[in-house]
């Protein structure tokens, strides 16, 4: 067999190569923006694909690609395979008992909606509580509101504090016999607080109540061990942890699986079909309605194996010292206000330009070549709560370095020098 492009060589082992290195395989960030490098601080919102992903994904596109599971012939066996093989990754990753146990959908959000549409519609009544926290997306809110107005139940929140810290001392007082569900991001998108997920959790398994975990902007920056969580749920995105879009992961105990609906009806997620009955497939094909987006979840696949070959808390550590050089080099501008204080933080600076709109900020530093987010970052509850409409966020991964973080700087003093 001819192949146009040859199968791509992996690395298992990145544990001692240098950070530049590891920067050099990512070829998005080789380009410059208006004749400037680019420094890409958006990572929150999307991390990039190294080298190895990306061919990962032509590979599979030259050689092996046609649909799963349902061909006696070779190319859907290949397909199937490598399918199958992200999965069993992914279960590795995430330390799940059973890769049957990790459902692929097409990002964290439909990973809600499905526990929502499955387990919400099924076993939430009138009258019946859910607890979201103060820090959450959109993705971790809407989907519970539309199931509380649909049953008749109420939305609870778990409040935060000015640093933008959950106040857990007041979730006893929140928990009662009418809690069906805690629904709590493991960190936050909007201000990088590390939620205490373990204490959350112990605290409404106490009171026999299980918690979803959004673990969105977790899983790219740490180690994340659902069964040590005790996590009942968990989900998150492949486009924030080196991985394609239209791919993200439901975690979920067999129990609660296997007692759900399913989300969608059609082919592959069947054992049999008749007029009169249709019998579900166990999971997690359950799940899994219609063709899946095969692409992808092999470039989680490799995504995974390249997180791994680096070695996650060798990540959490350089991202660690970035996330304090930048927080140090941005307290030295006294025209800026970090917003989200926590001690324990994970790679992202929400942050005021003092007197300039966050939309104007990112638009002026655009030009020096560095990326960043302005908006609401889908949490308008947490603006609201630091009576802000909107925040300039830069967000951190382990392929940037401190000349991004300089570049920002040098960017923002522009800012400064522009808005007087
Ligand atoms: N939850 C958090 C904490 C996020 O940061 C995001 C994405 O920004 C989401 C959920 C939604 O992820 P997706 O848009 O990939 O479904």
């Amino acid at each position: 067999l001819e192949q146009a492009v040859a199968e791509p060589r992996t690395h298992a082992d990145r544990s001692d190569w240098t950070w530049e290195q590891i920067r050099a395989e990512f070829p998005v960030l080789r380009q410059s923006i208006d004749g400037h490098p680019l420094s890409y601080l958006d990572n929150a919102a999307s991390s990039q694909m190294p080298q190895e992903v990306i061919d990962r994904l032509t590979w599979y596109q030259s050689a092996e690609h046609s649909n799963v599971h349902r061909g006696v012939h070779t190319l859907s066996q290949k397909a199937t395979d490598a399918y199958e093989k992200a999965r069993e990754k992914v279960a590795r990753f995430i330390n799940a008992p059973d890769s049957a146990q990790c459902i692929f959908t097409r990002g964290a959000t439909e990973g809600v909606n499905l526990v929502m549409h499955g387990w919400g519609r099924k076993f939430v009544e009138e009258g019946d509580e859910i607890i979201v926290t103060a820090l959450e997306h959109h993705a971790n809110i809407v989907p519970w509101q539309m199931l509380c107005e649909e049953k008749g139940a109420t939305l609870k929140v778990i409040p935060m504090t000015d640093a933008g810290e959950l106040v857990v001392d007041e979730l006893p007082t929140l928990l009662s016999d009418k809690t069906k569900m805690v629904c709590v991001s493991h960190v936050s998108n909007a201000l990088g607080t590390v939620n205490p997920v373990e204490d959350i959790i112990e605290q409404a398994h106490a009171h026999g109540v299980p918690v979803l975990v959004d673990g969105c902007q977790a899983v790219p920056h740490m180690k994340v061990d659902v069964q040590a969580l005790d996590a009942d749920f968990y989900v998150f995105s492949g486009h924030k942890m080196c991985g394609p879009t239209g791919i993200g992961i439901l975690y979920g105990k067999r129990e609660l699986l296997e007692a759900m609906n399913p989300f969608m009806g059609g082919g592959d997620m069947i054992r049999t079909v008749t007029f009169e009955k249709t019998e579900y497939a166990p999971i997690p094909h359950k799940f899994e309605a219609g063709t899946p987006s095969i692409l992808a979840v092999v470039g989680l696949g490799a995504a995974i194996d390249y997180l791994e070959s680096i070695g996650m808390d060798r990540i959490a550590r350089r991202e660690a010292e970035l996330l304090e050089y930048a927080t140090q080099r941005i307290e030295e501008l006294d025209f800026i206000r970090i917003l989200g204080t926590a001690p324990n933080k994970a790679s992202v600076i929400s942050f005021e330009v003092l007197g300039v709109h966050p939309h104007d900020v990112g638009t002026i530093l655009d030009t020096e070549g560095v990326a960043i987010r302005a908006g609401h970052h889908c949490a308008q509850p947490v603006m609201d709560r630091l009576g802000v409409p909107a925040t300039a966020r830069a967000s951190l991964a382990f392929y940037n370095n401190k000349d991004d973080v300089d570049a920002l700087i040098g960017a923002l003093q522009t800012v400064k020098d522009i808005f007087g």
